[in-house]
């Protein structure tokens, strides 16, 4: 073959190759970076991809290696608008000024419009002075770290900087009336949007703490609110977790902030640092087989640490409290059932240290509204799923199982009771609700569940039919060890509440869910596979 042919060669591979996967990839950009980027960002994914496939030797032609490419060019992109965005806020705040009520009382829509008027600004200053601003505001360095940049004293450095936000503030203030036009503009041709976005309390971006940022939930809500125009704080525990990055690589507009349920006065800080307009309590130990192995931890984080959350409100909230809270309670609260379906007056019969922890969190939620007047509301969820459900959970552990077996990894799956049943939903509709209650004028307790219900049977039909295996009986074992001292049996919810007050309604079925989360899990498992060769 002459070196032309060897390239003609390549280049029809690659052509088939990206011909093949464009679609879903431009489907995945798509759902990840704001409308007017998605051609540029797929673009890029193109000829990024397209270049290393003619670089490298042996280059690879899977749809993995594919999506590799597409997924790092879009973290880079939203890893650049994120400290865009950062910046333009930290600006804009240094020149708030008597227009800046309007601006941002329309939510998403008015943090647009404020970065055109900071870009606007910035083009208005000299170099060095917009030098010192991006230093000082964005960096955040010190006077003393610019007076050593700039070979002056910090004096002189901090003099220059304050000229500089004096200059800025004014060129900020002259746009205006152009501002307040283009408000205007951007009001009317975009009121569907705003409508369906944040409702900002007290003219700014709302800001939202969510505790739990690394567990299932937490990643689709930060995901939903930022699509709203959120400001996010995650709340992380521990001395450099590993989970952070990998939050982070994922949602990269989170700002993550440290603290601990367990903990109240890191609880206080955050609240106090993070000024929230809404506040998400997800964190807790939240399987129901370990909470029987640490029933005293598991009451400190999941019962105690809503008191401790509820306290920092209180106390950082002061009177006229505006932060609204929402605690995740749930149905193993009602444990062993008196009645089916359950609903908001059914009662409690928790059985197990987990139940019990989240009915102490539920009254303690009720408590605060009815004591101290605080908006906060109690979502009772059923069980909600996704790719993203940690592999411990009876559901996951089965795709995942399906998934290993298919590939030839694993041989059988050990399992507990078979004849249990859950109503379950998907965690990307059940996050909707939550959002939904904090924006009713009255805080609520609301069951959120599709009302119907899967046996754990059920759940292996539906998986392993995913693989094309009718019969699973070969493939599963049943071991003593997965039982629970106290079983709770036929969980399934009546949502009509939510549905009347909130307007919501599950969207995905629990079949389409399991079939998605067996073909991620042999994804993730042929990652995996191919990584170790
Ligand atoms: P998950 O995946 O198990 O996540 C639990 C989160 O809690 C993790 O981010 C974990 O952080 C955090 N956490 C644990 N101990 C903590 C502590 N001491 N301080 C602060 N954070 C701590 O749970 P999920 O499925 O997202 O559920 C979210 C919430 O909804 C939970 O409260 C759960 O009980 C409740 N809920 C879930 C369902 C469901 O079916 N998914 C149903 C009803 C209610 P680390 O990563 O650092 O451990």
């Amino acid at each position: 073959m002459t070196v032309l042919e060897i390239e003609e060669d390549r280049s029809a591979r690659f052509e088939a190759l990206y011909g093949a996967h464009r679609p879903s990839i431009a489907a995945y950009v798509r759902r990840r970076v704001i409308e007017h980027d998605v051609e540029d960002v797929i673009a890029q994914v193109f000829l990024i991809a397209w270049r290393r496939f003619a670089a490298i030797p042996s280059p690879p032609e899977d749809r993995l290696w594919l999506f590799g490419v597409a997924r790092r060019m879009v973290a880079d992109h939203r890893r650049s608008t994120v400290r865009r965005r950062r910046l333009s806020q930290r600006l804009a705040e240094e020149a708030r000024g008597p227009v800046w009520p309007q601006v941002g009382s329309v939510g998403p829509v008015g943090f647009e419009t404020m970065q055109w008027r900071v870009d606007r600004a910035m083009q208005a200053l000299r170099p060095g002075e917009r030098e010192v601003l991006r230093l000082v505001l964005w960096d955040g360095a010190s006077h003393a770290e610019a007076a050593a940049l700039f070979g002056c004293t910090a004096n002189a450095a901090e003099l220059r900087y304050r000229r500089a936000r004096n200059r800025f503030r004014e060129a900020f203030l002259a746009g205006a009336p152009a501002g307040r036009a283009r408000l205007q503009e951007f009001s009317s041709s975009l009121a569907p949007r705003v409508s369906g976005g944040a409702q900002p309390r007290g003219g700014v971006m709302p800001r939202a703490l969510i505790t739990g940022i690394t567990g299932q939930d937490g990643r689709y809500l930060a995901e939903l609110l930022i699509g709203k125009g959120y400001q996010v704080h995650g709340m992380i525990r521990g001395q450099n977790n590993p989970k952070g990055r990998i939050v982070q690589d994922e949602v990269p507009e989170i700002e993550l902030i440290n603290g601990d349920l367990t903990d109240l006065s890191s609880l206080i800080a955050a609240v106090e640092q993070v000024q929230p307009d809404e506040v998400y309590n997800l964190g807790a130990i939240s399987f129901v087989k370990l909470s029987f192995s640490q029933p005293e931890l598991t009451a400190d984080v999941s019962g105690t640490g809503v008191l401790r959350l509820l306290e920092a409100i209180r106390i950082v909230g002061g009177t006229n409290n505006r932060i609204r809270f929402y605690q995740a309670a749930t149905s193993e609260m009602f444990g062993k059932v008196r009645e089916i379906p359950q609903s908001e007056t059914t009662p409690f019969h928790p059985r197990s240290p987990y139940g019990t922890a989240k009915v102490f969190g539920y009254y303690t939620t009720l408590n605060y509204r009815e004591s101290y007047g605080i908006h906060a509301s109690n979502g009772i969820l059923f069980n909600h799923t996704s790719p993203r459900r940690g592999l411990e959970f009876v559901e996951r552990k089965i795709t995942n199982a399906v998934a290993r077996i298919s590939l030839g990894l694993q041989d059988t799956v050990a399992l507990g009771n078979l004849d249990t049943s859950r109503d379950f939903g998907y965690a990307g509709d059940y996050v909707e609700a939550m959002w939904r209650m904090l924006q009713q004028d009255d805080p609520s307790d609301f069951v959120v569940a599709t009302g119907t219900r899967w046996s754990i049977r059920q759940v292996l039909d539906l998986a392993f039919q995913a693989i094309g295996i009718e019969d699973w009986s070969p493939y599963v074992v049943i071991d003593d060890r997965f039982l629970r001292p106290a079983e709770v049996d036929e969980l399934v919810g009546d949502a009509s509440r939510a549905r009347e007050v909130l307007g919501w309604e599950p969207k995905v079925t629990f079949p389409e869910i399991l079939k998605e989360m067996v073909r991620n899990d042999i994804e993730l498992e042929q990652a995996k596979a191919g990584g170790r060769e």
